[in-house]
């Protein structure tokens, strides 16, 4: 929690025990953004199509890569891509080859609301990627 100086420090491990999905909202007390922490192997796609009311999202790619799908459009990314998201974008991910290791950042409006939008009646076409 926020310490009396008024900062939090977070340790998150080394990258490659990322497994899955974390996020640091609720461990770093943020009250404006959201931060995950993301490392999925290959193939393996986000388990939902999901969109934001108010929040915009920058993924950045740490390694490895895959695709996104961004209102049905297909987007390659890799190690060191950086991709910002607008509010009201339909998005989705499926990890490539060598698997994808992301930051997710997102921010504005109160996330202690929930902001999250999940479209299970979305299927991605992933065109074999
Ligand atoms: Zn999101």
């Amino acid at each position: 929690m926020e310490n009396a100086k008024g900062y939090t420090l977070g340790e998150m491990g080394p990258l490659a025990k990322w497994d899955g999905k974390k996020f640091s909202r609720e461990s770093l007390a943020l009250a404006s953004a959201e931060i995950s922490f993301n490392r999925f192997p290959a193939g393996q796609t986000a388990p939902f199509v999901h969109d934001h009311k108010r929040h915009e999202e920058v993924y950045v790619v740490l390694a490895g890569g895959g695709h996104f799908s961004l209102d049905g459009e297909l987007l390659p990314v890799k190690e060191g891509s950086v991709l910002r998201v607008a509010p009201g974008v339909k998005r989705a991910w499926k990890a490539g080859g060598e698997g994808i290791t992301f930051l997710c950042f997102q921010a504005e409006g109160d996330l202690s609301k929930g902001d999250g939008i999940r479209l299970p009646e979305i299927q991605v076409d992933w065109q074999g990627k």
